[in-house]
Formats: structure tokens, sequence, C-alpha cells
């Protein structure tokens, strides 16, 4: 059974998470990298599985928009360092044309989502605490930080914190900073903080010490005890987090211990899922490494883009390097073996895993002609080549409307993966001047040229047939194979490697093939 299918079964069966209601949540403080796509995708797929199993159940994505600052991307750094400490929908937007720092990447990753298929109604914690729905949960978290401090020490082994700490963080009066501001007194109706100059490391308080109430949106809870409270003023019953939170006595437990101690509700069905890996390394948009998730779907179809992460269960870790690999070709094979699975009902597991990537409505179970993405991106690179003939002949039968634009959309994405993606040995297109690496032929291989372009003049081959004559040229001609390979794909491509040689041959235009081969 397909994995998101089998996790709804298991919320269902287990009879303890209901209403059912999936929630994930996001800091907007930069660029999402494609990784940060692997929450999302993981909660709207056990979303979408728990719709198919007819009960009624709710999806939200929260944007934690009124966390602070505590780091920019290096491209803001400088601008920006002032707004270190600001609550990200307080700090000014880097773009025209958007209300807040905040807002700006809430806004981009938000059309990211949906180009993915992403169906949560999204949510801004800033409105929710500005609305006042946290303040219950406030009261609470105050009047009980003695047992909140109790249950990091139980749960996470810290160190008991000080005397009279209290969880909780308001925007300071004077300066507009929330990670700079320790509260140290709660009366009941109000709380006394002061806004530190080197609490943290990252940004510098103004120094102010003042009293005020803590709530409908003057300051927020930390975020440990933030994400617990979120699902109790909300109603959340199943929430994962990447493993690295899940971990024992991490702040998925910590979370767990103050739902289950402090605000007394029953903790949310977990979803610890593994990391996206990208060249093995785990992507980190702070380092700068790897992509961002904006830029996935202008590499790949959004149907793909979702298939990325639909097609590998949650507890594994899905390695995805596109740069100079056959990552993208690859994960296209495995997208028409799914597809296929889909048509002929062959595989529940992988006909589901097409489903589940699909963004619009499932198209009909007819038979489609799907063109490998590999060989649209061989014959792409062929002079000569019209790709609705080859492909024609390759299916033996006329192209559909549907089969066109399945080859038109692969043609569209093939030229982005060659042109920025394809590692140098895939790609090559007959230079149209003699290739200057010709220099270096050899008098025999420049003799095994002539020989080659008196035999293509010679019938209309076969390419098997050809490709052994090419052999037989060469051993005639007393040199070795690859030396006689390598002056055709010299004088043509000017690589000393390239497709397989009859076949490249007979792809391209006859006479100039023969014209180039007497030239060099
Ligand atoms: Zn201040």
């Amino acid at each position: 059974m397909f994995w998101a299918n089998k996790v709804a079964k298991e919320i269902i069966k287990s009879g303890k998470y209901q209403p059912f209601w999936v929630d994930d949540m996001f800091t907007p403080s930069g660029f999402a990298h494609t990784g940060s796509l692997r929450g999302p995708l993981v909660h709207d797929l056990v979303f979408r599985a728990l719709q198919a199993e007819g009960v009624s159940v709710k999806s939200t994505y929260v944007f934690n928009d009124f966390d602070p600052i505590d780091g920019l991307p290096p491209e803001l750094a400088d601008k920006f360092s002032p707004y270190l400490g600001y609550p990200l929908r307080l700090a000014p937007s880097p773009k025209e044309g958007y209300k807040s720092f905040g807002e700006y990447f809430t806004v981009d990753f938000q059309k990211v989502l949906r180009s993915l298929g992403v169906a949560a109604e999204f949510l801004s914690s800033w409105d929710m605490y500005h609305e006042g729905k946290f303040n219950g949960v406030i009261r609470e978290a105050l009047d009980n930080s003695e047992k909140i401090q109790d249950i990091y020490q139980k749960v996470s082994g810290s160190k008991k914190r000080e005397k009279g700490w209290l969880p909780f963080q308001v925007t300071c009066e004077i300066c507009q900073k929330l990670g700079t501001t320790r509260v140290h007194g709660w009366n009941g109706k109000t709380v006394r903080y002061t806004c530190e100059q080197s609490m943290v490391t990252w940004a510098k308080g103004c120094g102010y010490t003042g009293e005020m109430s803590p709530f409908d949106g003057n300051g927020k809870l930390p975020w440990k005890v933030d994400w617990a409270a979120h699902w109790k003023v909300m109603g959340v019953t199943v929430e994962g987090a990447g493993k690295d939170h899940s971990s024992a006595g991490g702040s998925r437990d910590i979370a767990k211990a103050i739902c289950e101690e402090v605000f007394h509700i029953p903790n949310p069905y977990n979803l610890p899922y593994e990391f996206f890996l990208i060249g093995g390394k785990k992507m980190s948009s702070s380092k700068g490494l790897g992509l961002k998730a904006r830029d996935l779907t202008k590499l790949i179809p959004a149907e793909i883009g979702r298939f990325l992460f639909t097609r590998t269960d949650y507890r594994q870790a899905i390695e995805f390097d596109p740069v100079e690999t056959m990552a993208i070709p690859d994960l296209f094979d495995e997208y028409d073996r799914c597809w296929n699975a889909y048509i002929t009902g062959s595989d529940e597991n992988l006909s589901s895993a097409y489903v589940m990537s699909q963004i619009d409505k499932l198209p009909p179970k007819k038979p489609v002609f799907l063109p490998r993405f590999r060989d649209v991106a061989n014959y792409l690179q062929l002079a000569n080549i019209d790709l609705v003939q080859k492909f024609t002949e390759i299916k033996k039968d006329r192209l559909t409307t549907v089969d066109l634009d399945i080859l038109h959309e692969r043609e569209k994405y093939t030229k982005v993966w060659l042109e920025n993606f394809a590692p140098s040995d895939i790609v090559y297109s007959v230079n149209k001047d003699i290739p200057k690496e010709t220099a270096d032929l050899s008098t025999g291989q420049k003799e095994y040229l002539s020989e080659v372009a008196l035999l293509l003049e010679k019938k209309d081959w076969q390419a098997g047939e050809l490709q052994q004559e090419l052999y037989q040229l060469s051993k005639k001609k007393n040199i070795p194979v690859k030396e006689a390979l390598t002056a055709i794909y010299l004088s043509l491509i000017g690589k000393t490697h390239g497709p397989k040689a009859a076949w490249f041959l007979l792809d391209q235009d006859k006479k100039f093939i023969i014209e180039r081969f007497k030239n060099v």
C-alpha cells in the first residue's frame, strides 16, 4: 500500500485524532530551499489520503510571521542588519509591493506551494496572536512557567533555568525588537520586561525596561511552547516535523510534554519525516547550498516536482542532486513507470504515487505515448531531426493531441536541463563550423573519415549495418576502433565521445556529414 494511505488508515484506526486536522508550519525569513517542501508535501499527501478514506478533514499551513529575524540571507545582510530582532511582520519588505519582510517571503512560498498542489488553508501566526486567539494559552504558559522549565529539564536534560524565567517575549515599545526582550515579571495582568543589549549575539536591544499586557499581539511564546500552543488554539491533531526536531529529547518531545502537561490536550499524530539531501548533504538555505523551492518548477513540471516528494516514503531520505547528473532524466523515467502502472493497473503502490502527484484532475486511464526524457534530450540535439516525426516513427502511430502536449512539455524541460544541468558528456550538438579540435587528428584518422564519407555516399544504410562497417573500416585502416570513432566525434561535435556513431550519423543531414568529413 502507498505510504500516505497507510498513514491515513493508521490515524483513523487509532481513534485518537478526531476531528482530523492536519497542520504544518514555516518561518518566512527568506526564500525557502527545496528541502523545505518536504514538510508541506508530506502533510498534504496525508491530508489527501485521509480525504480518500472519506473522513472529514481540515488542513492548514501556518506562517510563523511573528518570529524575530535572527539571521539574513547574504544578499540582504547589509541593508537589513538594523532589523535583526524585529518580528518578521514589522521589518520592511526587501521588495516594493509587500507590507513587510515576512509578507514578502510568505507570498513567495505560498505561490510555490499552490503550484505544487498543496491545498492547505494558509494562516498567519501574527494575525492569530493579534486577533487575541492566543490570549488563553499565553496566560496558561505564564502561570505554568515553573512547570515548563521542569519539562525542558526533564525532556532535554537542559539545566534548570534561572529563577523568575518566563516563557514569553514582547515586542519592545521603544525599538520594536522582539528577539532581544526578556520577560521577568508577571502579575496576572501585565508583564515586566527588559530589552537587553547582549541577550542574543545576532541582535542588540535598546536597554529599556517597561511593563505591558502580554495579550493581543504584544508578544509571543518561545517556539517550543508556541508550537504546542498552536495545536491547542487551532485544534490540530496531526502534525509532524523533520526528524532533526523529532529526535529523543528534541523540540517535538518538549512540545508534546507541554501540550499534555500544561495545555492538557492530546499530543498530535507525529510524522517524523526524513531529510531531503542534495549530493548527500542536507540542503541548507543559510549556506546558500542547493536549490530554492521557487526554482524547482523551472526545472521540472509541477507534477514531477510533486512526485519527487510523493514517490518516497516519508521515513526515507530523498536524494536529489540535479547538477551534472542524470537525476532529472531518472526522475522522469520513474514518473513514467508510475504513470504506466496507473494506466495498466499493474502496481497499486506505483499507481498511487502517480495519482497523488497530480495537481489538477486525474487524466483518464487511457494509454498515452510517453517519450523518454533522455531520448527527447538526445534527438533535440541532433541537427535536422523533427521531434514529432521522430516520435511518430518510434510510436509507429500518429501522435494524439495528448501525446503532443506531453512531447512539447518534455521538449521545454529538456532544453532547460541541457542548458543548465546535463552532464557535459551528454550535451552534444553538431558544430556549424569544423571544430578546432580536429587539428590534432592523425593522418590515419583523417583517411578514415574520407573513407566513411565514401561509405555514406554508397547507399542508404541501416544503423546496425553501418556500425559494423565502421568497425570493419577501422580494422582495414589499421587504427584502433576508439581512435576511429574519436575522429568522427571530434569532427562533428568537438568531443572525444558521443552517442552511438552509426545512429548519430544517420540522424544527421547526410550531405552535410559527407562534406564535413571530406573537409576535415
Ligand atoms: Zn528595545
